[in-house]
């Protein structure tokens, strides 16, 4: 996977991916990261990239010039079609607008990409935002991370970038999995505990001392499902629950149990 990444502060991902999984991921050739400054896709010798609104009002606009020109000439080193669409691959490039406007990227969001794509070129945008002809006749994908307003794309994009890596096939190492996070199978992961088995007087559930691997982990569905009711109840309206597992809840939702 190739993330390509546009914004007028390259320093900015200095650091961001160069720890943990996604520094391993592009060490091992995973995945290949490129930053590049929109201001050196400008035409003016100031190399401005922003303009006043149309209409009047607050702060300033991108110009979808730089942006249109940036996307167009990363689009045109790809083989063989270079539109953005399917390669020969069956893999597709997604041209990202980071935009608090945008969908929201979830779990099922970053495993398409992961999935779908061969290369994510993702344009951070500043100030009050990017001329709209960017996410109409440029951008495949408007994307927010979340429902706040950010000072920039940056953060975003940095969010994106992990969110997919961990994804792709070898990233986290046969040491790790990602199919029991939280939003994989659409609740919350269950809880964790490490040693001491006793810590400020405080303990840990008996069954995960208990080396009973079933037992553990029926008592980690449980305790996922516990925790999604009492943390994000809204989970469970999408998920397909075994008679079980309805009990488990509605006995938990009764008694205010806690896992
Ligand atoms: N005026 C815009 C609005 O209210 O939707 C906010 C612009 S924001 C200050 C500047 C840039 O930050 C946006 O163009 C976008 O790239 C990025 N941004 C801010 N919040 C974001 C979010 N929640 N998700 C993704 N990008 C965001």
């Amino acid at each position: 996977m190739r993330f390509d990444l546009l914004t007028i502060f390259p320093e900015f991902f200095t650091g961001p991916f160069d720890y943990g999984i996604v520094q391993r991921a592009r060490s091992q050739g995973i995945v290949e990261i490129a930053v590049h400054d929109l201001r050196s896709f400008t035409s003016d010798k100031h190399h401005v990239v922003d303009d006043r609104p149309f209409g009047g009002g607050d702060g300033m606009v991108f110009k979808p010039d730089p942006i249109f020109r940036a996307v167009e000439s990363l689009l045109a080193d790809e083989t063989p079609s270079g539109d953005g669409g399917d390669d020969h691959d069956g893999k597709r490039t997604a041209v990202v607008l980071l935009s608090a406007q945008g969908r929201l990227f979830k779990q099922a969001e970053a495993a398409r990409f992961a999935n779908e794509c061969r290369r994510i070129i993702l344009i951070c945008g500043r100030y009050e935002g990017v001329d709209e002809r960017v996410a109409q006749h440029l951008a495949t994908d408007e994307l927010s991370i979340g429902d706040y307003v950010l000072t920039g794309g940056e953060i975003p994009a940095v969010v994106v970038v992990d969110a997919v890596t961990r994804l792709l096939p070898g990233a986290l190492g046969s040491e790790t999995s990602a199919v029991h996070d939280s939003f994989s199978d659409g609740v919350l992961d269950c809880p964790h505990y490490t040693r001491p088995a006793e810590f400020r007087g405080i303990g840990v559930p008996d069954v995960l001392l208990s080396g009973h691997h079933g037992e553990v982990a029926r008592w980690r569905r449980r305790a996922a499902l516990l925790k999604t009711l009492k943390m994000r109840p809204e989970l469970l309206e999408l998920v397909a629950l075994t008679d079980e597992e309805s009990r488990w809840l509605d006995e938990a939702g009764r008694a205010n149990e806690d896992y």
